[in-house]
């Protein structure tokens, strides 16, 4: 399945030295053409692996550094750092992924009452709205779990602005398909579009640029709306500074945890003593098939991976991670402490908060290990890109593999 985007971390390797001699000037200058699921790519297609960490955004950085030299791969970094970018400044205010998950419950129950609003709606979703690109994005995101980036900024635009949908539902939409949905970079990737992260300033889709970016693949005939004004302003919490990481204790009996947050902890500095490993296909929410099948072959892989590195026979903790099923683990296994990939704001990271205090009654520390990338780049998103970008020599001089 989904042979268009690594699954594995080998296969995300090989993926790699073939797109690095594109990622300089070939990137600058094509990145944003579209040649649908049928053309050449013009982009990498490693987002789904760079979102469960079958690869690391450093090991991608560097190849392409090491290629073309900083200044020819600078836009191939920067882009990648805007997703470091984003699930740093989503880690310093947790509140907007919770208000956005409380927003689409509400907005689904509203959509009952209002026939209008439910039928604009419903054929957005069935992609029978009549926007000839809209409708075949819709079908592409269903049947690939994949949309190039410029093409989710005017699916979003045409979403919120020609349909006069609210970005919740389309970011809801998106987060149940898409490979490679990451709480950070969906969802502000919307609140882009509609003016709430660079206030004020939204993004307008233009049907004549649609058409050349596309090859000419769409007309547009229908008439896009003319004008992007911004969703109301929401009080933005100020940054809350970003917790520290529990170092491990090498001398601790411990298990090795994996989850869909980080599928390479086998790559990382682990502690001496891990005599038992485990991992959960939770993924949170209600995935569609495709995304769940792709994120359980990326689990297995790393799971894979890290009972050949331990010599460890893995286990499988249930689907929802429970607090009494990692209580039974650590217990047969006399676990004093679990390591895991530290998750950041998501339904991951949810269920480790509730799960470390549960472990630590029973003596169990529950040890999130967080590589150097993010300890050192989440800080520095407080505020916008521009001032983050300076943290991008720091973020590359450091040890690939490095734990904060
Ligand atoms: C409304 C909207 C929603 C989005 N939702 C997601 C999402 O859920 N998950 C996700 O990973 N990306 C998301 N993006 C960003 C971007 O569209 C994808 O990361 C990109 O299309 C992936 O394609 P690629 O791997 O070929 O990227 P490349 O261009 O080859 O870039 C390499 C890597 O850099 C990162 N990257 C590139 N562009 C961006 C960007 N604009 N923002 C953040 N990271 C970027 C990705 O990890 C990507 O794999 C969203 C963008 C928008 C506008």
């Amino acid at each position: 399945m989904h042979t268009r985007f690594p699954l594995t971390r080998d296969v995300a390797l090989v993926r790699v030295a073939e797109f690095t001699p594109l990622a300089g000037r070939a990137y600058a200058s094509r990145r944003n053409h579209d040649g649908g699921p049928d053309g050449r790519a013009t982009t990498s297609l490693l987002s789904p692996a760079i979102r469960r960490r079958l690869i690391s955004e450093q090991e991608v950085a560097a190849a392409a550094i090491a290629a073309h030299g900083f200044v020819v791969a600078e836009k191939f970094v920067q882009e990648i750092c805007w997703r470091t970018y984003w699930v740093g400044w989503l880690q310093q205010r947790p509140d907007i992924w919770t208000r956005w998950q409380a927003d689409v419950v509400r907005m689904e129950a509203l959509l009952a009452e209002d026939g209008k609003w439910q039928r604009r709606y419903e054929q957005a979703l069935a992609g029978t709205t009549g926007i000839d690109c809209f409708d075949a994005w819709v079908h592409e995101l269903i049947e690939t779990g994949w949309l190039h980036n410029h093409v989710r900024m005017s699916f979003a635009s045409i979403w919120c602005f020609t349909l006069r949908l609210p970005w919740q539902l389309g970011a809801a939409f998106f987060y149940r398909h898409l490979l490679d949905a990451c709480p950070a970079s969906n969802t502000l990737g919307w609140r882009w579009v509609v003016g709430l992260q660079t206030a004020g300033k939204t993004y307008l889709a233009r049907a004549d640029l649609i058409r050349d970016l596309s090859g000419g693949r769409f007309a547009v005939n229908f008439k896009l709306a003319s004008e992007a004004p911004p969703w109301p302003a929401d009080d933005v919490p100020p940054a809350t500074p970003v917790a520290r990481v529990q170092r491990a204790d090498p001398a601790a009996r411990t298990g090795l945890f994996v989850t869909t947050e980080d599928t390479s902890l086998e790559q990382l500095a682990l502690p001496g003593k891990i005599v038992a490993l485990a991992a959960t296909p939770d993924i949170g929410g209600t995935p569609a098939p495709l995304k769940h099948q792709a994120a359980m072959a990326m689990l297995a892989d790393g799971l894979g991976r890290a009972a050949h590195r331990l010599g460890l026979e893995p286990e499988r903790i249930d689907a929802t991670f429970g607090t009494d099923a990692m209580r039974d683990w650590a217990a047969r296994h006399r676990l004093t402490q679990i390591i895991t990939g530290d998750a950041p704001v998501g339904p991951v990271k949810d269920r480790l908060d509730v799960l470390a205090p549960a472990l630590a009654a029973d003596g169990v520390t529950l040890v999130r290990l967080r590589r150097a990338w993010d300890d050192v780049a989440w800080p520095h998103a407080r505020k916008g890109f521009f001032p983050f970008k300076a943290a991008i020599p720091k973020l590359l001089a450091l040890p690939p593999g490095a734990l904060a």
